[in-house]
This record gives C-alpha cells, structure tokens and sequence, in this order.
C-alpha cells in the first residue's frame, strides 16, 4: 500500500522482501530478495536507496542503530523502532510521558513472573515483550488453574523472557489514532478511529469513533506527545482501550498501521502517502476528512474445507473499496480489506461487512 501510495509522489520504491511470493514486490520499481535480519543483505540494501523505512516491527534494532552510524537514514529511527518492537520499552515510555495505562509489571524469567502474577491478580494479561503480533503473545487469564506453573509452561512457552503482566481491564470500546511526524517536527494527526477485536484480532475500524470529544482530544494529544518523544518519523499509531470512561494506553506501531488502513478512502491523504512523505522529508499531506462514516472490515482467512455450498457469487462490490494484497490463504491470516465510505455509519458498516464476507467465502483470492 505504500508502493500504490508512491504513484502519488516523486518516489522510487525499492523492497526487500522475503521471498518471491511476498507482496509488495510486485508494485516495487525495484526489488531485491534477502533477509532484513542479515547484515550484509541490509547493508547492500540501504546503499542503494536514499532512506529506508519499515512495514513491520520484525525489526533488528541493533542492526538499524549500525545503519544509522554508517550514515545511512532510516525513518523511524533506531529509538523509535526500539520501543515499537518492545512491549517492556512501549511501558516504560507511557510512564515517562504519564499516559494512563492499565497497571502493568515488567516480570523476567519464571520468578519475576510469578510475584507479578501474585501482584497483579486475576484477571490479567500477560504479554510477551517482544515478537507477539494480531493477538499472539497475549495471553488472558482468567482461571486459576492457569497460573500453574506446569499450565504456565503450556501457555506462553519458555518463560525464561520477558513479560509484561497487565491488569485484565473491562474494556468499554477500543480506539486509535495515527499521527505522523516529519524529519523537522511538524506533527499531523487523523481523527480518532474506533477498532473492534475479535479472537485479539482487528476484525473492523470505524469513523466516527463516536466516543466522548474529551477523550478524543486525549487520545490524540497522548500520540503527538509519544511521536515527539520517540522522535518518530513517519506514522505512529497508539491504540487506547476506553474503560469505565478512562482512556488507557494499550500499545504502539511505529508505521502505517491496520487501524489507519481507512484513511485511504476516508482523508485526504492516506497514512501510506504521509508516512512516505514523513520518511522522504516532504511536506506532510492533509489529514483531513473527506467522507462523513467509513468503515473498514479485514478480510481473515477462514478454514474453507468448513464452507458449506458454493461460494457467493459477488463481482468486486460498487459499494465498497477492495483491498487483496495477494497473499497465500491460511485460517486467521488477514489477507486483504474493505472500505465503505458514505454518510452514515450504520450503512457503510453494513456493505463494508458484507463485501468482506463473501470475500472470505471465496478464499479472498483476486
Ligand atoms: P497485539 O500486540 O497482538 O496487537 P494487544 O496488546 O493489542 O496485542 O492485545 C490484543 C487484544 O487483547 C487487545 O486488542 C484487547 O482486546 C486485548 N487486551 C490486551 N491487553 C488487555 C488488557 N490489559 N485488558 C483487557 N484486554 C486486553
């Protein structure tokens, strides 16, 4: 999406990608296939291009520090990517900033993790530090059986990491907000979005986020304070639980995000355009709406040998905007997403709903 995005702008697009199947090679004006874990590959990579951004958080912060001291520009930067793959540094940066958040402990190995347990109570949360993604490396605690050790073990895998331990909150509703910073500061932000989860995955994101407008300026002033200081470059997302009318940080995404996939049909400027602007050191875009409801729904990947009948037959729907990225199927896997803009929100959640089904129904292939 930032490759369509760059159609927009003076801007090369060079990837790097995983193997021949991934995605974004195929609108890349330059591809290259190796392993941005591998020194020598992103080396060689970053020599050949002006700035090197990221789609993801499976990142090597060290690696990303060693390109900068060679001079190379990477947008986020090192400090923003170090708490971005980190939920312990994500922690310790909601404390310095003093954004709410639920109570939290930092545990380290199967000791720590124990006197958090014992310290938080039930329910809780606990989260991996690092590596989790759409759900995985959360793990919800609510029966005491669980927090045995033996069951511990079964739950999260080796316990000699680190954890986050987190009061289970009662969540009212889940919102977001993208900001994006640019190399000299200028910080932007797109209004509020709501999101809503299922099975720990973003199933749908949501304009209004028909939340208090007190909490909406919260949630936005918590993000532009948290992009200054990460020292963001290019699109930071923050997703907020609203529990018992409080706003509490949940977590960060240092590039465009799930939740801000609305934004292309719904503002002026898509989050995709301005992290490329942010990164490429243009001018930000406006982040303005243009549509007074949007809705987007993920298209998930269902186990297909369940599907009963024929598929629905649906030519790609007038009524809503599809996006496959051309992904291989697999149960649970997000494989594309549609958009339904218009003026109320009942309605575009419907069609954005429906399209996103019958996609589903027939495997979400093109
Ligand atoms: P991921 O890194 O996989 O996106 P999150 O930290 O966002 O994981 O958690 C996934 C989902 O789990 C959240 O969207 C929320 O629904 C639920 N969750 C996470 N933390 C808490 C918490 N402290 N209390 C209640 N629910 C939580």
């Amino acid at each position: 999406m930032m490759a369509e995005a760059s159609e927009r702008l003076d801007v090369d697009i060079a990837v790097l990608g995983a193997g021949p199947e991934d995605p974004a090679l195929r609108l890349a004006s330059r591809s290259v296939i190796g392993d941005h874990l591998d020194r020598d590959t992103m080396l060689a990579f970053a020599a050949e291009v002006d700035v090197v951004t990221f789609d993801h958080e499976l990142v090597d912060v060290d690696l990303v520090a060693e390109l900068e001291r060679s001079g190379h520009a990477v947008r986020p930067g090192s400090t923003a990517l170090a708490v971005a793959v980190d939920k312990r540094a994500q922690y310790e940066a909601f404390l310095t900033t003093e954004i709410p958040m639920p109570r939290s402990i930092v545990a380290q190995g199967s000791e720590e993790l124990r006197a958090a347990i014992d310290a938080i109570g039930l329910p809780l949360v606990i989260k991996h530090a690092r590596g989790g993604y759409d759900g995985r490396g959360v793990t919800m605690i609510e029966d005491p059986a669980d927090i045995q050790p033996s069951r511990l073990v079964e739950l999260l895998g080796d316990l000699d990491v680190t954890f986050v331990v987190q009061d289970a909150v009662a969540i009212d509703s889940e919102i977001a907000v993208q900001v994006v910073r640019s190399v000299s500061g200028e910080v932007a932000a797109y209004p509020v979005v709501r999101t809503v989860q299922e099975q720990g995955i973003c199933r749908m994101v949501q304009i209004p986020a028909a939340i208090d407008e007190q909490l909406a300026e919260q949630a936005t002033a918590s993000a532009m304070r948290l992009a200054e200081h990460l020292d963001v470059v290019g699109i930071l997302a923050v997703e907020f639980f609203v529990s018992g009318g409080q706003l509490l940080v949940n977590e960060i995404a240092a590039r465009p995000h799930n939740s801000g996939h609305i934004t292309i049909e719904s503002s002026a400027t898509s989050q995709f355009e301005n992290h490329l602007r942010a990164v490429a050191g243009f001018p930000l875009g406006s982040t303005d709406l243009v549509v007074n409801a949007a809705s987007m729904v993920n298209v998930i990947g269902i186990d297909l040998t369940e599907r009963a009948g024929d598929p629905p037959s649906i030519e790609v729907p007038a009524d809503a905007a599809v996006h496959l990225y051309g992904k291989s199927h697999r149960p649970g896997r997000k494989l594309g997403h549609v958009t339904a803009v218009g003026d109320s929100l009942d309605d575009v959640t419907r069609r954005a709903r429906r399209a996103a089904e019958a996609l589903e129904l027939q495997g979400a292939t093109r």
